[in-house]
């Protein structure tokens, strides 16, 4: 897409000098996410405010230019990409917690801010943000929120959604939108629209968050299960049960195969399969008394061996590209009730493979599976293996009535699959309120509803 002129003058008069980066390396840098996809854009631009965001809209809008808000570009399915070309605007300046209030438990944030940085932050008044994405060390606030993200302890303490307190978010006109707490209490109906909106609908530039104390004690454990099912039972049972632990991550036998080789001090039997447990400022249950025993149990005694369990199950991203070049994550998540059918679809399919390995693991206190597609690209017909499991992945997910995006978001990857979610009156529906925050299309155009 060629630039106007006149944008980029109006742009260099608002914005500081080092804001505007025209140059090809900048496009490439900011062409691509995890999701692998690449798109480039052409121009990014570095905010250091929120007038400076505000000025932005204003004038792209004006010369009906896109903008694509990014965060860290950790998202899995192509949210943050500029597909149509257009203006890239990085976050990454904008990265000041503004406010910690113990007293009201509130944070008040710039959304460039890193997850795992604020946590840090929050140690200090023995509080906490409990979104907890594996991702936290690299991704941010804004982006967090913009994907509605969740993590290990998801159904303990809720999604993004759950403690966001209140937005500041740039509108189509380039006009500041407050809600909930920077609007006394109002204006609650766009802010839940805007968490989860994926940068479709404005640009988050201050975000209130609602925090929580800091768990004084936890109690971790990891779990051996002599197969999927005996594992996905026991964490059936412990949700119906009532008081779940706050974590419940399953691990099937091809990860712990990948992440624990021959020698490693939690290399265990084929077929195998793991729960790591942990409870939060709550006594540990019996895991033996939720149906079959585990095979082998690995209680942590202190700190350190909890720190130690938790890298063991983090390895798991990284640990797969020993297996092959290439990788499809999904992120999508099930009834409850229907855990046990679905791991056992996975296991089936899993074993009827030719040019690709499936590895699954996940949050099953919310449902989530992140079945994970490996391939070697250069490999004839690989990719086309992969594709095909995640459609039959994501069929497979709205037959038993769950989700094709538990944290993930839709973005680009999943766009296909709404229909599978989403009759076409409700998708139409969803055009229409996306129409409404932004009748120009100049917010992220082609994603999720376009
Ligand atoms: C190894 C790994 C593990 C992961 N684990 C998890 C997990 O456990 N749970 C989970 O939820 N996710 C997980 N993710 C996915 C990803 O980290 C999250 O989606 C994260 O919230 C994205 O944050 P980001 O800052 O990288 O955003 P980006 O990828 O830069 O952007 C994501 C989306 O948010 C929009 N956006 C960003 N900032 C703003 C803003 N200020 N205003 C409006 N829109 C905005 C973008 O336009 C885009 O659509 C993981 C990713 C990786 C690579």
């Amino acid at each position: 897409m060629q630039l106007p002129k006149q944008l980029i003058t109006e742009l260099s008069e608002r914005l500081a000098k080092n804001s505007i980066d025209l140059t090809p390396e900048a496009a490439l840098s900011y062409s691509y996410d995890a999701s692998k996809r690449e798109h480039l854009p052409d121009a990014v631009l570095l905010p250091s405010s929120k007038n400076d965001v505000a000025s932005i809209v204003t004038i792209a809008r004006k010369y009906h230019i896109p903008v694509t808000v990014r965060g860290a570009g950790t998202g899995l399915t192509g949210g943050a990409l500029a597909v149509t070309g257009g203006l890239v605007i990085s976050m990454e300046r904008m990265n000041k917690v503004i406010t910690i209030d113990p007293d009201e438990r509130i944070a008040i944030v710039e959304p460039g801010v890193i997850n795992g940085d604020l946590e840090a932050r929050l140690k200090k008044y023995s509080l906490s943000f409990p979104c907890d994405p594996s991702s936290a060390a690299y991704s941010t606030i804004g982006g967090n929120v913009a994907e509605n993200g969740c993590g290990y302890k998801g159904r303990f303490y809720g999604s993004c959604s759950a403690h966001v307190a209140g937005l500041v978010y740039v509108n189509d006109e380039g006009t500041f939108i407050s809600t909930g707490y920077f609007n006394k209490g109002q204006n609650t109906l766009s802010e839940r629209l805007m968490v989860g909106s994926e940068g479709t609908g404005g640009i988050i530039v201050r975000i209130a968050l609602r925090l929580i104390s800091l768990p004084k004690e936890y109690s971790t454990s990891l779990h051996f299960f002599k197969s999927s099912s005996e594992a996905v039972k026991c964490a059936q049972k412990m949700i119906a049960y009532g008081k779940p632990p706050a974590s419940i991550e399953y691990m099937d036998s091809p990860v712990l195969t990948a992440i624990a080789p021959e020698g490693h001090k939690y290399n265990c039997a084929k077929g195998t399969c793991a729960l790591l447990i942990e409870n939060c400022d709550r006594d540990a249950v019996k895991v033996g008394s939720f149906g079959n025993s585990p095979t082998r149990s690995i209680i942590a005694a202190d700190a350190n061996e909890r720190a130690e369990l938790w890298a063991f199950r983090n390895s798991i991203s990284s640990k797969l590209y020993n297996i092959k070049t290439d990788k499809i994550n999904e992120d999508v998540a099930v009834p409850i009730s229907r855990l046990d059918d679905f791991a056992a679809f996975l296991d089936e399919k899993a074993a009827s493979l030719q040019k690709t390995q499936m590895f699954n693991f996940g949050h099953m206190s919310v449902g989530c599976f992140h079945v994970t597609i490996m391939y070697n690209a250069s490999e004839e017909g690989a990719r086309e293996e992969a594709l095909n499991v995640v459609s039959e992945v994501m069929h497979k997910t709205a037959e038993l009535e769950g989700t094709i995006s538990c944290e993930h978001g839709i973005g680009l990857s999943k766009k296909e699959f709404m229909k599978l979610e989403m009759n076409e009156e409700q998708l139409a529906f969803h055009r229409r309120i996306k129409e409404s925050f932004d009748p120009e299309s100049i917010f992220n155009p082609g994603k999720i509803n376009d």
